[in-house]
This record gives C-alpha cells, structure tokens and sequence, in this order.
C-alpha cells in the first residue's frame, strides 16, 4: 500500500461541531435551507434559577410522512422521529427512531428541502413550546433511555416519557394526567402553529416540484383518508 501525498488536504475538521457533526454531514447547505450547523452558547441558560428549554415538533413529509420531536439539551435539539405523530392518549407507543442533533436555529425551519437531498420534502412548524425535564438528570436520563418530561406547547401539554427500546429505537407515550386524550391531535389540528399554513401551502410558497407538492397535500389528509387508510389501499388495489 503506497503512502498518500503529503499535500492531499486533510478531512475537514468537525470537531467545533460537537453533537453537529452528523447534521453537518448529512447535508449540503449551499443547496438546502436549512440552517447551517452551529452550536447555541450553552452559557445562554447556564445562569438562570429556571432556564425555559425549547421543543418543536415538525410535520416532514420526506420519503415517508414523520413527525420530529426536537427537545433542547446543552444548545443543540434532540431529535425523534415520530412516524405516526405524538399520540395523548396514554394506552397509545409510538414509534420514535432517534435522529441526528439539530441546531437551534432549526426551530424556526419551515419549508422544502429540495429533492434528492438528505430529508427530501416539506417541512411544517406542528407545534411549539417549552419543555420541562421530569427526570432529575436529563443526560443520565439518555443514558438509562428513560427521559421524563413536561411539554408546553399550543397543541401537545403535560407529562410524557420517552423509553429507549433498542439501538436508536425509541417508544415516545403520554402520562397519565389532565392533558391525556384520545383526541388525533394529527388530524384534528393539522395546521402550523407559525403561518397557519397547510403543508401543502407551505409546499407551494416555498416552489415544490409537483411530486413533493402532492406528497405534502396527500399528507394534510387524516390518515383515514390519507395514503395508509383502507380506502387508499382499495383505491391501490383497483
Ligand atoms: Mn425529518
């Protein structure tokens, strides 16, 4: 095996990235618009008694339609992957995969991640708020993959659990108090907590190809009349 040149340049150092560094990865940000990766400065809520942590969850119709719970932990958001969205009935596991950190300035992302790039599609802002830790130690709460917490939000509240299963494979479920329900939040209160907008609205201003367009206005239906109803799979079928 021959040595490499000497004046090959190295790979480029992302350690500054910390927990960025698989987002950075994963994207090319002179063609998607999303934000570019950058730490918040973990010293902006060091200080305070009570430092209010922020939590989004973003509809992303991408190869499949998701919700991504995004939790603030040391200046970068947590991130979950919810396929059939947060569920506030107690008796509901939903399936929540563990995806790359995001950056803060994500919390404010909503549009198209143009096709072919990593996440393909359109992003809405489904819900806002801060969050409270109800484990006493949240990294060590990661660890043991059972995180507790409160979410303030518009449209999710009260106390919910995220349990580590394997791998990155989580279960995300509501707690049992005033705010448990067997509401489909998803489809009762389909809308952007920001713009108000629908996906599909979202997709048009933000010049979606056609296919990403009808993906987003396929993914504003509720699921029953949306592409994983019986209906759709007769319609399939047919
Ligand atoms: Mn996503």
């Amino acid at each position: 095996m021959s040595a490499r040149p000497r004046r090959e340049p190295a790979l480029p150092d992302l350690s500054k990235y910390g927990r960025l560094a698989e987002y950075r990865a994963k994207r090319r940000f002179d063609v998607t618009p999303e934000p570019p990766p950058r730490l918040a400065g973990v010293t902006k809520t060091a200080g305070k008694a009570s430092p209010k942590l922020e939590f989004v969850v973003q509809k992303h119709r991408a190869g499949h339609l998701h919700y991504d719970v995004r939790l603030e932990h040391a200046g970068v958001m947590l991130s979950w992957a919810v396929p059939k969205g947060p569920a506030p009935d107690p008796a509901v596991k939903r399936l929540a995969m563990q995806t790359e950190p995001h950056p803060m300035e994500y919390n404010q992302f909503e549009g198209v991640i143009p096709e072919g790039e990593y996440g393909g599609g359109t992003v809405m802002i489904w819900d806002r708020g801060t969050w409270t830790p109800e484990s006493p130690d949240v990294t060590r709460a990661l660890g043991k993959g059972d995180l507790k917490f409160r979410l303030d939000g518009r449209k999710l509240k009260g106390s919910w659990v995220l349990v580590r299963t394997h791998g990155r494979q989580w279960l995300l479920m509501k707690h049992r108090d005033a705010y448990a329900s067997t509401e489909d939040l998803t489809a009762t209160k389909p809308r952007s907590v920001v713009s108000r907008r629908t996906l599909a609205a979202i997709a048009r201003a933000a010049g979606a190809s056609p296919r990403q367009l009808e993906q987003a206005a396929a993914a504003d239906l509720p699921r029953e009349e949306g592409q994983s109803s019986t209906a759709a799979r007769r319609a399939r079928v047919r």
